[in-house]
């Protein structure tokens, strides 16, 4: 029977798993292997993923690569195994410790070596909370989230611990040590460079989830590294009346294990001590627990590492020639590629072809890959019996009882919908608010400012360049900041990764991967990050797909020019405009995936195999670190960028000026001393004169006959030379948009009451050269439409080019978006005109 076939509920043994590749790697590294059973929770909305439970944590897998795994069902079982049944009948010694995290033993070498730096790796399964250690062990702020794929990249801090230096690195989440994605191979390259090399490595372990979790530590311990392993989560272990005999498993896997939980900072010191101690430990890499991996595998590994003692100069490098030999075996590309360089490799593998045939002969339908994996797996197996004892409650039945409600066939996605639309909705109601508190101050400080400064150059340049220009945009702090924590209680609560088990159907059928669903939702925050958690997609053409969208998500810095606009000019429904917004970038990802895999890319399969972690309540910290990062990145944009291109646009739109200036000048004398009319219709057309100067000063600068310059371009989607000034200005980043329309549309006189006047009120007056209102309800929408699509900000071409390996790919990204921007502006636009809606 196949798994795919068993029905929801029931529980099945495995007995095979067939596929191929990094498929069946993955699957067996999972956990997926003989004798091991997988209980069927529950099929998604669309019936594809199915969420499984197997070695007690929650795991989905696509139907058809379900299909690849032969299983008998409990009953068939009994007859035909009975191996599995060992685990409860073994002897159970207590575990005697009264309190896990009571402080151990003093260290000896202390003083000797005060002030001595350590280098330490984090190394653990996504999700297990290694960042949250790292925070807590160095002080930093490091963004946690209850999913895997929320560190990218390495690292760093230091801290000082009992006298010596920590230098501490959090590295991305990772299962094994398999090269399949771009994250464990950098791990991997990351332990075994001699440069990046740490002195000690930490294993952070979800202690709920040892087996699978330990799996990563032998294979760490396999590469000869000193390992210190943290049973994190020691919270929920003890809460779920499971047992283990600490000592016993340390003692059975040579490793010191140290007991502390992540979210509220125990046990830290006591396995920073275990780190000092193993680092001043002379022979600490000498480990004497050594996986056999079975008489017929055993022999072609002592061979191999034998050959190559002889016959390689290993003596630069750090790997152990065991675990090359065994890598070999298991046809690892990455080391193959490592030693095809060294001088006697031919010989090498001339051996390897000879021992595989060997082994094929001797194995039968058995393969190396899964004695591999099975060795492994036993191995912990057999610690584990002797030293583990599960409760019922270490199920973890809540998070299944909650995800038969969250992700139920039926209400799955109307609730994931209407989470979505609160958010949006109350990004945009609840956001007004503070908005119009931060609005009113800065136009309050425009106007002091104005009275204390004498007329002339400096003080326009302070009052309608810079506190008008960046003044526009960080009103928008607010929202962002309610937006990012939306965000991050999605990322913390553990529901992100049920939106991605729901929508891995559809992210398929246009020809991505479920997990493209994160980096994609991530770039509703910035698309920076957004490109880099493309990492854990381990298919590289699924992963440029990925990146190539990845720009069409609506980021942060879209959402004031959205807000700003739709508040002008569609007042009440502007919360649904805003929905609508992401809703049509999302739409057109998914259309232009389906685009680039048609074109550009052959169809290809990668495995779904995604972890639903338990639900975890967010910690207050953790959110609030996560919104004040954001806060920061955006105050400091501020700063930055929003500051240098406000200041631009204000000079380039207020020189040249001089000839305009004379000439109303010149004009306004001329009219006062030959009125002979009343000298309030005097007023009035002075007035007029002005505002005519004015208009025709900004047409005049350098700004205005850039926008001239590209008017005829976007015309043809109902923008004028002054929207067009806004476009251009929002390649740095987009909130220079709106720093720019509160630059460009300063009003119609400039009185301070005027001055005073909201932005979106003075664009919503706008009227353009024919007198009629520039932005009609379907302008803006055609301008929202552009902003949404066309060029992505410098910063994420910059990330497109570096993550997709090529910078002909940023470029692409610029020329396929723009191209893009005008095609849908313009269909909504004329559209729209030819429907008499404008
Ligand atoms: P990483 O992916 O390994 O970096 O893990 P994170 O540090 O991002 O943590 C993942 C999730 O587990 C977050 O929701 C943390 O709040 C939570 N967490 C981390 N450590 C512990 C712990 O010791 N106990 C409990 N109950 N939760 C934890
Ligand atoms: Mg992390």
């Amino acid at each position: 029977m196949r798994l795919s076939e068993v029905q929801t509920g029931r529980v099945a043994i495995i007995h095979k798993v067939g596929g191929d590749g990094a498929f069946r790697k993955r699957i067996l590294e999972m956990g997926f292997i003989e004798g091991k059973q997988v209980e069927v929770i529950q099929n998604a909305p669309l019936k594809d993923p199915i969420y499984y439970r197997i070695m007690n944590y929650n795991v989905s897998l696509r139907r058809k690569d379900a299909s690849l795994i032969e299983v008998l069902l409990q009953s068939e079982e009994k007859s035909l195994n009975a191996s599995q049944k060992d685990v409860e009948t073994a002897t159970f010694v207590n575990d005697t410790r009264a309190n896990p995290f009571a402080p151990q033993r003093e260290i000896a070498s202390l003083t000797k070596e005060e002030g001595k730096k350590i280098r330490v790796a984090l190394v653990g399964n996504p999700n297990c909370g290694k960042t949250s250690l790292f925070n807590l062990a160095s002080g930093a702020h490091e963004h946690v989230g209850n999913y895997s794929g929320v560190t990218v990249e390495a690292k760093e801090a230091y801290f000082k611990h009992k006298g010596y230096t920590i230098e501490i690195v959090d590295l991305p989440g990772s299962y094994s040590l398999s090269p399949y994605s771009p994250d464990e191979l950098f791990i991997r390259k990351y332990l075994s460079d001699l440069e990046t090399r740490p002195d000690v490595v930490v294993d952070v372990v979800d202690t709920c989830n040892l087996e699978r979790n330990l799996y990563l530590t032998m294979q760490i311990k396999e590469m000869n590294l000193p390992v210190v392993v943290a049973l994190n989560m020691f919270d929920e272990f003890e809460k779920s009346q499971s047992k283990l005999d600490i000592p016993k498993l340390s003692q059975l896997l040579d490793t010191p294990l140290i007991p502390t939980v992540g979210r509220v900072a125990r046990g830290i010191d006591n396995l920073f001590d275990a780190v000092i101690e193993l680092a001043s430990k002379k022979d600490k890499a000498a480990s004497s627990v050594k996986i056999a991996y079975g008489n017929e595998l055993e022999g072609a590994i002592e061979t191999l590492s034998t050959k190559m003692e002889q016959h390689l100069d290993l003596s630069s490098h750090t790997l152990p020639p065991r675990y090359i030999a065994v890598k070999l075996l298991e046809e690892d590309q990455e080391i193959i590629k490592f030693l095809k360089p060294f001088k006697n490799s031919d010989y090498i593998f001339s051996a390897l072809r000879y021992e595989q045939s060997q082994i094929a002969k001797r194995l039968g339908d058995k393969d190396t890959e899964s004695r591999i994996t099975d060795a492994r797996y036993g191995f912990i197996a057999g610690a584990l019996r002797e030293t583990f004892k599960p409760h019922k409650r270490m199920l973890r039945s809540f998070t299944e009882k909650v995800d038969h409600i969250l992700i139920n066939p039926i209400l799955g996605f109307p609730i994931f919908l209407l989470f979505l639309y609160f958010m949006f909705q109350t990004t945009f109601k609840l956001g007004e608010y503070p908005m119009g508190w931060i609005e009113d101050s800065v136009n309050w400080l425009a106007n002091m400012v104005n009275g204390w400064m004498g007329e002339g150059p400096l003080r326009d340049l302070i009052c309608d360049g810079i506190i008008q220009g960046v003044g526009g945009v960080i009103i928008f702090l607010p929202q962002i900041l309610i937006l990012y924590f939306f965000i991050s209680m999605m990322e913390d609560t553990g529901y992100m990764s049920r939106a991605t088990f729901m929508m891995d159907k559809l992210m398929h059928l246009m020809g991505l991967h479920g997990k493209s669903f994160i980096p994609l939702i991530m770039g509703f925050g910035c698309n920076v990050p957004a490109i880099m958690a493309t990492r854990t997609i381990e298919s590289r053409q699924s992963r440029l797909i990925t990146i190539l969208v990845a720009p069409l998500m609506s980021c942060g810095a879209r959402l004031p020019v959205y807000i700003l606009i739709a508040g002008a000019c569609f007042g009440s429904s502007a919360g649904t405009v805003l929905f609508a917004m992401y809703m049509t970038g999302i739409l057109l990802a998914v259309l232009l995936a389906r685009i680039f895999r048609k074109s550009f890319f052959s169809k290809e399969d990668i495995p779904f195999v995604m972890e639903l972690p338990p639900y975890r309540i967010p910690t207050a910290k953790s959110v609030l670190i996560h919104m004040w990062e954001k806060a920061k990145e955006y105050l400091q944009k501020m700063g930055t960028v929003i500051l240098t291109a406000s200041v631009i646009i204000w000079v380039l739109g207020y020189f040249p000026r001089e000839e305009v200036l004379q000439e109303r000048d010149a004009k306004i004398e001329q009219v006062t001393q030959s009125w002979n009319g009343s000298k309030k219709d005097l007023a009035e057309t002075i007035q007029e004169i002005e505002q005519r100067a004015n208009t025709e000063q900004q047409e005049n600068s350098y700004l205005g006959r850039m926008g001239k310059v590209f008017e005829p371009v976007v015309a043809p989607l109902g923008f004028d030379w002054k929207m067009s000034i806004a476009l251009i200005s929002g390649i740095p980043a987009k909130e220079v948009v709106v720093s720019t329309l509160g630059v460009i549309y300063t009003g119609d006189g400039d009185d301070s009451d005027e001055a005073a006047e909201k932005l979106s009120e003075r664009i919503r007056q706008e009227r353009n050269a024919k007198g009629e209102i520039a932005f009609t309800p379907l302008v803006a929408l055609s301008f929202m439409l552009f902003i949404l699509i066309y060029f992505p900000c410098v910063a994420t071409v910059v990330a497109v080019g570096k993550e997709s390996g090529h910078y002909k790919w940023g470029l692409f990204t610029i020329l396929y978006t723009c191209g893009l921007a005008w095609i849908v502006s313009f269909i909504v636009y004329q559209g729209g005109k030819l429907l008499g809606l404008g």
